[in-house]
């Protein structure tokens, strides 16, 4: 199999998407995987996109077998720019067996032609085997003038003789039988007069040699699928033609119409994986790399936007996704993008990975304390807040307090839990700490627990205080197993810092 972008911008989600489902066939079946890059319309050309691209399947874990950026095996190379001298020869035989011929048409002159038939009420005025015959090629002009032009070295495309009211019909794995009349079809232009060939043809071409079995494409190619498979026959290399399977739309989360950049800008979410900065406009659009994806989040609901093994279950590594994949079970409808379900999928696996991973991809990626705190109190501090976290930077978040004292105390948590009852109870607990033993939480628990019970305060009444002055917040993990990892001198500490701070807030 192959994924063949064209390095005209960032990947989009529905991209990354056709290369997962590639690789997932590759992998459980022992084939081959190929990169290639499709760069033949030097027009499109957007610098740094072929470097995103390979970034953004090495940080996805979807890495080709060969190709641009992942080595050379056997189909090298990979840059249709870098085979343009592989494509004459298909070229020259659809010429010689009559299935393409030459055109000598202006720009100006095609402009005319599609002119004169809107003029008519042709709503989509093609070059077809209609018109074809009232322009200037060599299947309209005598041999001879064509000789001459040549001979002039005048400018001329290669065009496929689209035959006329024919059905071409092939499988696709995913949409069953597919059926085309030709009438609706062009011919279309298969070399170009900078002696570049045509995505179709370089398509086909490179199919044929690499020794593609499946062509996984988004849905958009399902129109080119027609004059592909008549390109097969025309080459008589039709016995080998790859199987297709047209991949539905990512949807809008509203369900209507394509998801685009704009859906993304609109709702908040991104739709790249890497971020990317446009070369020309330089506006930066995030990616979920740096949103806080985990890759293995990622292509957990990347697989299953559009494809489901059956069953309930939908965490799934990719391992097991490879193992379960099937073209067969792909969805015919597309599939509605729902970014809090994304973000759910990343939450869960956050929460399967073990604290000491998470610790180094901190210590990566955010780096600060992270990277001076000692690993074992790093992956303890992660173990207690990661339940709660969306991304790998909300446990940044969710843990300052055990890097750093409180800066700030939640003002109305302190008005609602500082009552003169309680300061009085509780003057005593940062002595008690200092002076008795607890490392545990359950010896944490039987001290304060104790202590607070003897002095005759309820539950409801002294954690919320605690956790006020040990983590400035009403919210966190819980409190004994907190003042654990805090260790007993600092718990100690902060109720001594905090009470004198609760008291001028309360006036109490
Ligand atoms: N170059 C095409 C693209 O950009 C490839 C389509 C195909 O896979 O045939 O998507």
């Amino acid at each position: 199999v192959r994924f063949a972008p064209s390095p005209t911008g960032p990947l989009h989600l529905g991209g990354v998407r056709t290369a997962l489902y590639n690789y997932l066939l590759a992998r459980q079946t022992g084939g081959n995987f190929i990169l290639r890059i499709e760069d033949t319309d030097q027009n499109r050309y957007v610098p740094g996109a072929e470097e995103y691209i390979i970034e953004a399947l090495k940080w996805a874990g979807i890495s080709p077998d060969e190709g641009v950026g992942f080595g050379d095996g056997p189909h090298a190379p990979y840059r249709q720019s870098e085979r343009k001298h592989l494509y004459k020869t298909f070229a020259d035989k659809l010429l010689e067996n009559g299935w393409a011929y030459l055109a000598f048409d202006s720009a100006e002159e095609l402009d005319a032609m599609r002119d004169r038939l809107s003029a008519q009420g042709i709503p989509n005025p093609q070059y077809n085997y209609v018109t074809r015959q009232y322009m200037k090629n060599s299947l309209s002009l005598p041999k001879e003038e064509v000789a001459a032009r040549l001979e002039r070295g005048e400018p001329h495309v290669l065009r496929f003789k689209m035959p006329r009211n024919e059905e071409v019909k092939f499988h696709d794995e995913i949409r069953g039988w597919v059926v085309f009349n030709t009438s609706q079809l062009d011919d279309k232009v298969l070399f170009k007069s900078d002696g570049m060939p045509t995505y179709h043809l370089a398509n086909v071409a490179d199919d044929y040699m690499m020794k593609i079995t499946h062509v996984i494409r988004g849905e958009e190619w399902l129109s080119s699928a027609p004059l592909h498979v008549l390109l097969y026959r025309a080459l008589g290399i039709e016995e080998v033609m790859p199987k297709f399977a047209h991949l539905s739309l990512i949807l809008k989360p509203e369900g209507n119409g394509k998801l685009s950049k704009r859906d993304g800008d609109r709702l908040g979410f991104p739709v790249f994986p890497l971020t990317w900065k446009d070369p020309a406009t330089g506006e930066v659009s995030i990616g979920y790399r740096e949103r806080g994806f985990l890759p293995a989040a990622f292509i957990n609901f990347l697989a299953l936007l559009g494809w489901n093994p059956g069953g309930d279950k939908e965490i799934m590594e990719k391992q097991e996704l490879t193992e379960l994949f099937s073209l067969e079970k792909v969805h015919k409808a597309g599939a509605r993008f729902d970014y809090e379900k994304a973000k759910w999928f990343n939450q869960q696996h956050l929460k399967t990975q073990t604290d000491e991973w998470l610790a180094d991809r901190l210590r990566e990626q955010a780096g600060g304390h992270w990277l001076s705190a000692d690993k074992t109190y790093a992956a303890a501090v992660i173990g207690l807040v990661k339940e709660r976290a969306v991304f790998l930077q909300d446990l940044n978040s969710l843990s300052l307090y055990f890097f750093e004292e409180v800066q700030v105390y939640d003002e109305e948590g302190i008005m609602k839990k500082w009552t003169a009852a309680v300061r009085e109870k509780l003057q005593g607990l940062p002595a008690a700490l200092r002076e008795q033993q607890a490392a545990t939480a359950a010896e944490f628990e039987q001290l304060v627990g104790g202590y607070a019970a003897a002095a005759g305060l309820k539950t409801g009444e002294f954690m919320p205080v605690l956790r006020l002055a040990l983590a400035g917040s009403l919210q966190g993990p819980p409190v004994y197993p907190m003042m654990e990892v805090l260790g007993k001198d600092r718990c100690a500490a902060r109720l001594e810092a905090a009470f004198p701070i609760f008291n001028k807030k309360t006036g109490i």
